[in-house]
C-alpha cells in the first residue's frame, strides 16, 4: 500500500498534511523537511489516492505535486475549492515547471502558495509555517462532492464550464445595448433560460431608467397588467418605460393571485456603482439554490454589458440635448419638430410653436455677470419643462431663445397656454446673485395645411419680433400682425364645450 500514515503522539492540536507526489523520491524530500515542524502527515502517490483519502480524513494542508498522471494537482485543487465542506483546507502547489501558464492556472485553481521544486529548501518550510498561521487544526469537514475521484473532478469542471458559458452568453448580450428595451428582453430571455423561477424581473437605472424589464411564466392577469406590476413591486409611475413579455407556462401554477410571492434580489455593479438589480420571484414555487446561484452569476456578470448601456445612452443624450440646460437642443428639436408635424397631420390634431426669448437679456450678463446670466437660463428651462405637458417638447433654440412644442393643441388652448408660461417666467423665481426680474417675450405660431417647419418656426420668429418691437413681455400671434394691440386673453370655465374642456386639460397642463 502505498499510502503511508506516520502519525507520531496523537495529540490533537497538530495539524494534519497531506503531501501528494507521484516521484517517491520527491515525497520523501517533503515529508523529510516537513517532519521538523511537527505536523501529521500524510502521504499520497496521486491525486486520486489523495482525493479517496479526504473521504475518509480531515487534512488542515496539502502540499501537491502539480504533473501528475490522470488527475493533476490543478485538478485536485479544483475538487477541494469547489467543494463547501472543504474549500477552506490549505492549499500548496510544488512543480518542477515554472512557467507562467502553470504559474496562472495554479493561482486561478485557488491554490495559496505556488512553489518551485528548485526552492523548496529555502520556501518550504517558511510557506508552511505561513499557511498555518492563526489556524487552528479542524479535526472533522463533511464534503458534499462523493463519489470517485474522476467523478468528482468532473462534476467540478462541468460547474466551472457552466459558469464559464453563462459569463459569456451574458456578454454576447453586447449586441443589444443601443437599445434599452431589446437589451431587458434579451436578457431575461437569457436568464429564464437558466434560471428556473416564473417571475424575473430586470430593474435598471442610469441615463435611460429607471426601468423595469418583466419575464412572467406564471399565472398574470389576464387583462391588466398593472396589478401584477405592481405585486412585482414596481412603482406605477415607472410603468410606462417597462416591458414585459408573459409565456404562460403551467408548471408555474395556474391558479389566481400568485404573482410576485417571495423573491430574491441581486445587484448589478461595476466598480462599486449599483447600475440596478435583477429580481427573481417564487411565485407559488420556491426558486432552487441552482436558481439563486445562477442569478447571482448573470447579475455579476451583467455588470460590464450594462455599464456599457448606460455609457451609449449618456453619449446619444449629450448627442441631443444642451450642456446647460440639459434641454433637447436645436438639432434635435428640428428633428421632433419634424416628427410632430408628420404625427399631426396624420390624425389630424393640431400644433402650435412658441418661440421664446428672454428680454433684454444682454443686460443681465452686463450686470451681474455671465454666470447669472447662465442660472438665468437654466432657471427658464425648469420652469419650461415643468410646466409643459409630458408630451410637449422643450428646446434651447439658441443663446436665450426656447422652442416649446405643443402637440395635440388648438389655437386657441395654445394661446392661453403661451400667456401663462409668460406669465410663469415673469415669476420665477431670482437666481442667486442675479436680477430681480426677468420677462420673456414670446411668438406663437400654428400649423396649418402646407406648411413646412422651417416656416413655422419663421413664423414664430416673427410673431417674436413683434412681440419685442410691442414693448416685450408678451405674447405675438403669427396671423394677427395686423392686429395694433393684442387681443384680451380669456381663461374659459372647465365644461363651457367639449372643445372647452379639451383646451382646459391642456391648459391645465400635464
Ligand atoms: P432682447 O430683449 O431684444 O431679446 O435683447 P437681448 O439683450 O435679450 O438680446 P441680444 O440678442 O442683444 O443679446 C442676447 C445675449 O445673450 C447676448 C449673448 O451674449 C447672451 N448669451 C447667449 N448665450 C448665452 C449663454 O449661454 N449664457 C449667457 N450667460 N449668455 C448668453
Ligand atoms: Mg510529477
Ligand atoms: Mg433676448
Amino acid at each position: 500500500m502505498p499510502l503511508k500514515s506516520r502519525q507520531g503522539s496523537a495529540a490533537p492540536e497538530r495539524f494534519r498534511v497531506l503531501v501528494v507526489d507521484d516521484s517517491p523520491s520527491i515525497r520523501h524530500r517533503v515529508v523529510e523537511k516537513l517532519r521538523t515542524l511537527n505536523l501529521d502527515i500524510t502521504e499520497a502517490s496521486s491525486a486520486e489516492e489523495a482525493l479517496d483519502l479526504t473521504l475518509e480524513r480531515t487534512f488542515d494542508l496539502v502540499v501537491s505535486d502539480v504533473e501528475m498522471d490522470a488527475i493533476t494537482g490543478v485538478q485536485f485543487c479544483r475538487v477541494l475549492r469547489g467543494d463547501p465542506g472543504m474549500a477552506d483546507i490549505a492549499f500548496m502547489l510544488l512543480t518542477a515547471a515554472s512557467g507562467a501558464h502553470t504559474r496562472f492556472w495554479g493561482r486561478n485553481a485557488g491554490a495559496d502558495v505556488y512553489i518551485s521544486k528548485d526552492d523548496m529548501d529555502e520556501q518550504l518550510l517558511p510557506a508552511v509555517e505561513d499557511l498555518m498561521k492563526g489556524r487552528t487544526p479542524r479535526r472533522s469537514r463533511v464534503p458534499q462532492l462523493k463519489g470517485s475521484p474522476l467523478a468528482r473532478v468532473s462534476a467540478v469542471l462541468d460547474h466551472h464550464l457552466f459558469d464559464v458559458v453563462v459569463q459569456s452568453e451574458v456578454r454576447r448580450l453586447m449586441n443589444y445595448v443601443n437599445d434599452r428595451i431589446e437589451f431587458g428582453e434579451q436578457v431575461l430571455a437569457l436568464a429564464a433560460e437558466v434560471i428556473g423561477c416564473p417571475y424575473l424581473v430586470l430593474h435598471l437605472l442610469g441615463p435611460g431608467g429607471p426601468t423595469y424589464s418583466i419575464r412572467a411564466r406564471g399565472p398574470w392577469p389576464q387583462d391588466n397588467e398593472l396589478p401584477g406590476m405592481a405585486a412585482l413591486g414596481i412603482p406605477e409611475k415607472s410603468l410606462g418605460a417597462a416591458c414585459t413579455t408573459v409565456e404562460r407556462d403551467p408548471k408555474f401554477g395556474d391558479g389566481h393571485d400568485v404573482v410576485g410571492g417571495p423573491s430574491q434580489t441581486y445587484d448589478i455593479r461595476v466598480a462599486g456603482e449599483t447600475l440596478g438589480a435583477l429580481q427573481v420571484f417564487g411565485g407559488v414555487s420556491t426558486c432552487g439554490d441552482n436558481d439563486m446561484r445562477s442569478a447571482e452569476l448573470i447579475a455579476d456578470a451583467l455588470g460590464v454589458v450594462v455599464k456599457s448601456l448606460f455609457l451609449i445612452e449618456e453619449t446619444r443624450l449629450l448627442a441631443l440635448t444642451d450642456g446647460l440646460t440639459g434641454l433637447y437642443n436645436r438639432r434635435h428639436a428640428t428633428k421632433r419638430l419634424e416628427e410632430e408635424i408628420a404625427r399631426a397631420r396624420r390624425n389630424n390634431t393640431g400644433l402650435c410653436v412658441a418661440m421664446c426669448d428672454v428680454d433684454h437679456f444682454k443686460a443681465i450678463n452686463d450686470e451681474f455677470g455671465h454666470g447669472a446670466g447662465d442660472r438665468v437660463l437654466q432657471q427658464i428651462g425648469a420652469s419650461l419643462s415643468e410646466y409643459v405637458r409630458r408630451n410637449d417638447i422643450v428646446a434651447r433654440w439658441g443663446g436665450e431663445e426656447f422652442l416649446v412644442i405643443f402637440s395635440e393643441i388648438k389655437l386657441t388652448a395654445a394661446r392661453i397656454v403661451a400667456e401663462r408660461l409668460r406669465g410663469r417666467l415673469a415669476n420665477t423665481p431670482q437666481v442667486e446673485d442675479g436680477p430681480e426680474k426677468i420677462s420673456v417675450s414670446i411668438g406663437l405660431s400654428m400649423l396649418r395645411p402646407g406648411i413646412t417647419a422651417d416656416a413655422l418656426i419663421e413664423e414664430a420668429d416673427q410673431a417674436l419680433y413683434r412681440a419685442k418691437a410691442r414693448g416685450r413681455n408678451r405674447v405675438e400671434v403669427a396671423g394677427e400682425e395686423r392686429r395694433s394691440k393684442p387681443s384680451t386673453i380669456m381663461v374659459r370655465q372647465a365644461g363651457e364645450s367639449p372643445q372647452a374642456d379639451e383646451d382646459q386639460r391642456h391648459v391645465d397642463g400635464k
